[in-house]
């Protein structure tokens, strides 16, 4: 009798592995579509989580739609003073219509999973997954325990495990992108200014972001083309003026836009970063993660209730596609962005362009699309493309 409890109470509907923006996302909306979901993560929560940090007005909306709230203005440092920079030189500051809203994960993962356990859901903290069966859909956590899914989802971030599992490897190493990071003591208050340098490192960028009690200070590029990215961040801190020696600098592998073209399989679907759903040209991934969490949800709940949970993948497969085309989109314009042709472009179009600067941070609030910003990069390499004749014919 006390086998068949157990045995019960370690059957459930879903199981996501990881608890991070899309965990959290993925287990709160199951759990409110009626299933039973247990979330497991190998870290005890509130944990840390190297990220900048910078909440766009897309990823609070989500939040919002998904969680019903968002976490009260304590969490955030809301500042609109932003500098672009160039290689160390400042070529652009402006004020932006939009409060950008930066925090910690430490803080907001936890918000997000305590509203997750407080719906039902099941909470395995400190508990890692070791190995995934998927002929009898069951898992082994690495202290011996069996749980039984019917959905998987994997959430569990750029190293994911689930994504070990289906493809013999996370990510791949020719395409994946790397960060460092590190956390500068200083308190900021919302008259501090934000920085990004799109040209301390090539494809990527580097950040000045000011928070609460201190500045994250980091460089984000394709990890292959740039092999030697620690000289980097040493170069860039100081040109921020940090003494390198202060400061403690970690590292983190980030799928730039290096997402899976099938994320799951048959009753096993990754989500947020384990799916690779981060925008090759921001960064942003919060936002991917919580709507990508959501939808996976979602295809679990139409799977199961159908009877059929090995057709979760199909259900998923439309629903993330919408996000691989944004994705597909911020790759083109970063290639356009760091491609030698339009080099100088970009940087001219960075100092003097009021429509780009207003793109870039109507993109973060969410209130323009990634085909928008195309259709306008289209529209004036179409118009530079008409004038050629004429200039052709006077240089002759
Ligand atoms: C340096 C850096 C800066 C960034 N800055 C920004 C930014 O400013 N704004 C933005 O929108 N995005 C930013 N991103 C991207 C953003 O951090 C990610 O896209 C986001 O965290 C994805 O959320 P997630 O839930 O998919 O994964 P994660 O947040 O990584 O969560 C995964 C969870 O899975 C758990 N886990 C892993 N393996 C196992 C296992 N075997 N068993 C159990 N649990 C496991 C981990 O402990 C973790 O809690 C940044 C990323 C980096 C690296």
């Amino acid at each position: 009798m006390e086998k068949e409890t157990n045995s019960r109470a370690n059957k459930f509907d879903v199981i996501v592995v990881g608890a991070g923006p899309a965990g959290s996302s993925a287990a709160i909306t199951a759990q409110k579509n009626g299933l039973k979901v247990a979330i497991i993560d190998k870290q005890a929560f509130p944990r840390n989580k190297l990220c900048a940090a910078l909440f766009s007005g897309r990823a609070l909306r989500s939040m919002k739609c998904v969680f019903s709230s968002i976490p009260d203005d304590s969490y955030f440092l809301n500042i609109n003073s932003v500098t672009f920079k160039w290689g160390g030189t400042t070529i652009r500051n402006w004020t932006s219509d939009h409060k950008l809203r930066l925090s910690y994960r430490h803080d907001v993962d936890h918000w997000l999973l305590k509203l997750a356990i407080k719906s039902g859901v099941s909470d395995f903290q400190k508990v890692q997954l070791s190995k995934i069966d998927e002929e009898n859909c069951t898992i082994e956590l690495k202290d011996g325990r069996i749980l039984h899914y019917n959905v998987l989802i994997g959430a569990d971030g750029a190293n994911s495990i689930v994504g070990r599992h289906l493809f013999g490897r996370p990510f791949d190493p020719n395409t994946i992108g790397f960060a460092l990071e590190t956390e500068a003591p200083e308190e900021c208050d919302e008259n501090a200014d934000l920085s990004i340098d799109f040209d301390c490192v090539r494809p990527g960028y580097g950040w000045s972001f000011p928070k609460i009690k201190s500045r994250t200070i980091g460089v984000a590029a394709l990890h292959k083309a740039n092999p030697k990215l620690k000289s980097t961040m040493s170069k860039y801190l100081h040109s921020e003026n940090i003494q390198e020696k202060s400061v403690n600098v970690k590292g983190a592998f980030i799928p730039l836009g290096d997402y899976h073209k099938l994320p799951g399989r048959n009753e096993i679907l990754l989500a947020g970063d384990a799916a690779g759903l981060v925008d090759g040209l921001t960064g942003e991934g919060i936002a991917y993660a919580i709507e990508s969490g959501a939808k996976a949800a979602e295809a679990a709940t139409s799977a199961i209730s159908s009877n059929t949970p090995c057709l979760a993948f199909e259900y998923y497969l439309p629903l993330v596609k919408e996000h691989h085309k944004e994705l597909d989109i911020a790759n083109r314009i970063r290639a356009f962005a760091y491609g030698w042709p339009f080099r100088k472009r970009f940087r001219k179009a960075l100092e003097t362009h009021p429509t780009m600067h207003k793109k870039f941070f109507d993109l973060l609030e969410g209130n323009a699309s990634y085909c928008d910003i195309e259709a306008q990069i289209n529209k004036k390499l179409l118009s530079s493309l008409m004038k050629l004749p004429n200039m052709l014919k006077y240089t002759r």
